[in-house]
């Protein structure tokens, strides 16, 4: 049985191709912890915690987590209670690191992709096996633009489609004219080349901003909206008045948060995470609840660097519930860059090859683990003190 031995803990910052905000967030994306785990067979595992400290659940539901908590979870809590173990015993990973803190989902999802990561490369199988197998060879991706300018997104728009990305998604949720305008000029800039959705972060004060927003941006053909206001009821009321299918996310951080939407019909559509329930096996769980209720599902994240976004692609792959394009980075070394911004959010990253992007898509990584190898010199060169 191979054990897990050790687990370290360190900090990156990814250089940013441009500044990426959404509302709430004062922060910048990509300084990220990254765990490194080893078995006593010499299997080694990598995982992340794109923890951001201004991104939680509805009314400060599922705290912020940092690079700073996540460090001290990780090394003072959850490494010491999971010395030992049989890497490939998922479960018993859960259960230790959950009895021995509550919460903090973001550190435990670090540890688990890098169990996950750990046990695949032992049995010489990829990560997306051991989650079932894959229902999808090609993740299609999903390009965010941030909160830029009407100009800057209706530029960016026209770029990204014309190198494949068939999904746009809108940041909105600041000024309900502002964002009508930029929904228009995103669309006029793509014509019928890309769908479009917009995600408010919870930005509308009120149920009614947003069906009147909502309603202004419908000629413009909205795949989806995504977290209008903050909280389930408020987000049921928006749902039950609107055509465009409604979208939870920062309401839906577990499975069990699902299981209320459900109830209270807030949401068609749930964004799974692998970090906002703790992991892989609980995104899962996620999926499960979600496909048993008949809603769909994307996967969606936090701007995550190569080696967390390997996580992403493998839950993308493994989920039958996951019919939708998904949020993910394209995660890109800065040589082969070759000026595309399709997907891209950090003008370089962590991983000995970059992931392989063809026509719009994400091809999934095949090899064992996640199939991708974390680059250590690279992480050397973008360590960071924390
Ligand atoms: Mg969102």
């Amino acid at each position: 049985m191979p054990a897990i031995q050790s687990v370290e803990t360190l900090v990156v910052q990814l250089p940013t191709r441009r500044e990426h905000r959404w509302t709430g967030l004062n922060e910048p994306i990509g300084r990220y912890l990254l765990v490194k785990l080893t078995d006593d067979a010499g299997n080694v595992g990598w995982g992340e915690a794109p923890a951001l400290k201004d991104w939680g659940g509805e009314y400060q539901r599922y705290f912020g987590e940092s690079t700073a908590t996540t460090e001290l979870v990780v090394s003072r809590y959850l490494s010491k209670a999971i010395i030992g173990v049989d890497v490939r015993n998922i479960v018993e990973v859960h259960a230790r690191m959950d009895s021995v803190l509550k919460g903090y989902p973001y550190a435990k999802a670090a540890v688990e992709f890098a169990v996950y990561d750990a046990a695949a490369r032992s049995l010489n199988v990829p990560v997306y096996t051991l989650l079932g197998g894959s229902v999808r060879k090609r993740i299609p991706v999903t390009h965010s633009l941030g909160l830029i300018s009407v100009a800057d997104a209706e530029a960016e728009a026209a770029k990204v489609v014309s190198e494949g990305i068939k999904t746009i998604k809108i940041k909105i949720g600041v000024d309900p004219k502002r964002d009508v305008e930029v929904v228009r000029a995103v669309r006029s800039a793509v014509g019928s080349k890309a769908e479009i959705c917009v995600d408010a972060n919870e930005g509308y004060e009120t149920a009614g901003l947003a069906i009147q927003t909502l309603r202004k941006m419908e000629q413009y053909d909205l795949k989806y909206a995504e977290q209008l206001v903050m909280g389930i009821e408020k987000l049921a009321q928006v749902a039950a008045a609107v055509d465009v299918p409604v979208m939870a996310d920062e309401s839906a951080w577990n499975a069990h948060d699902v299981i209320q939407i459900v109830e209270r019909k807030a949401a068609q559509i749930v964004s799974i995470y692998t970090t906002k329930p703790g992991g892989l096996y609980r995104a899962m769980e996620v999926a499960a609840v979600a496909r048993a209720a008949g809603l769909i599902c994307n996967v969606n994240g936090s701007v995550e660097t190569g080696v967390g976004n390997r996580a992403n692609v493998h839950l993308a792959a493994a989920a039958p519930a996951v019919t939708l394009s998904c949020v993910v980075p394209v995660s890109t070394n800065a040589v082969d860059l070759d000026g595309r911004s399709g997907g891209i959010y950090y003008t370089d990253d962590l991983l000995k090859q970059s992931m392989t992007f063809n026509d719009g898509a994400i091809e999934v990584p095949d090899g064992p683990g996640f199939g991708i190898d974390v680059d250590e010199a690279k992480v050397d060169k973008y360590r960071i003190s924390n």
